[in-house]
């Protein structure tokens, strides 16, 4: 896998040249999402949300992938959808190339929504098992009238061969693929409708580890020829390091640390972020970082802990952390941290 080649970030929420012109591809702007808690939810008589996210700001140039970091339970799929409009926010607001999503009437964003789609994490059960290859990665084709007949025959034929599959593939049904091969068909499926934005929800994470380095390199290779944007969401930092020009630390529904690639893995700040860096396996022995273990799951989103929501877990909190919510401030290089100890560079 070769190095994304990172465009310049300067600010904790985008790429500097792109935002300066008004020109990032996606805008999110103090998005939040709660969802109603059920019949558990409820203490001391009174009725709590389970807030996904909460307050997230972020902007996304074009050409840029931004790797999306953190526990399961984080927030980082609900984000992803909201971004898409799979999902309604309670507040804030997306922008898809300038245009509010919000606004749009039902044509509009139908239109608007094939430019940006979804790549499922699970590769055996976003596949229709009754649906055939052509049906499955000719779908969208249909629903946007792209085109018909022999030429959209070819146009399936064309999307298999740039995942790397041949056309036979397109008589058979999902369960006679490997995970990858699924995967592949995934990926067919999405830039069936020509977009230009993908959000990738923990694309390879059901694969096995040399299968996951395939697919992202086809991944990598089909940003380059199809000048895609990318939200690459994962839970471990290892996966995304090779594919992301910048990356977003998310805990507890909110963004605590986001920078350059570079910056994310050689001066981390974040005592989340290098918890998380801890446990990647290496067998760099000479520069492997002492594993930090966290004490505790992620607490619960319906009842957030006051103030940094990370510090009953934090091995370096002091008595401000638990009453003061830290803000994310940016440093040098558009560095952006959200801790009282660890300051933006
Ligand atoms: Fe830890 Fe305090 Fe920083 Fe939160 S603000 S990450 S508790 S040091």
């Amino acid at each position: 896998m070769s190095p994304a080649s990172a465009p310049d970030p300067a600010s904790p929420i985008g790429n500097t040249a792109a935002i300066a012109s008004g020109a990032a591809l996606v805008r999110v702007e103090h998005l939040s999402k709660e969802f109603p808690a059920g019949s558990t939810g409820i203490i001391g008589g009174k009725k709590l949300s389970i807030k996904a996210v909460a307050g997230v700001n972020l902007e996304i140039a074009p050409g840029e992938t931004i790797g999306l970091v953190g526990e399961s339970g984080s927030g980082k799929s609900t984000l992803g959808r909201l971004i898409l409009k799979l999902l309604e926010p309670t507040e804030g607001a997306v922008y898809f190339d300038g245009r509010d999503l919000s606004t749009l009437g039902r044509a509009e964003l139908r239109a608007l929504r094939r430019q940006m789609q979804l790549v499922f994490q699970d590769p055996y059960s976003s596949l229709n098992p009754r649906m055939r290859v052509r049906s499955i990665v000719g779908e969208g084709i249909e629903i946007h009238k792209l085109a018909r007949g022999a030429e959209k025959e070819r146009r399936i034929a064309e999307l298999l061969a740039m995942v790397g599959m041949s056309a036979d593939a397109m008589d058979r049904l999902p369960h006679e693929f490997s995970g990858g091969q699924r995967q592949r068909i995934g990926i067919a499926r999405a830039l069936a409708v020509n977009p230009r934005f993908l959000v990738l929800d923990e694309p390879v994470s059901a694969l096995d580890v040399s299968i996951q380095a395939q697919i992202i390199n086809l991944l990598q290779d089909l940003q380059e020829k199809l000048k895609l944007t990318y939200l690459f969401i994962a839970h471990d930092l290892r996966v995304v390091e090779h594919i992301s020009n910048r990356v977003a630390i998310m805990y507890l529904g909110k963004l605590v640390e986001i920078a350059s690639r570079d910056e994310i893995y050689l001066n981390p700040r974040h005592p989340y972020t290098r918890a998380l860096l801890s446990a990647i396996p290496t067998i760099d022995t000479a520069h492997r970082p002492e594993r930090i273990k966290l004490p505790g799951e992620m607490p619960s989103p319906m009842n957030p802990p006051a103030g940094c929501a990370f510090h009953p877990r934090c091995p370096y909190a002091k008595d401000v952390c638990s009453s003061v919510e830290p803000k994310l401030e940016t440093g040098r290089g558009g560095h952006a941290v959200a801790c009282h100890v660890f300051p933006a560079p």
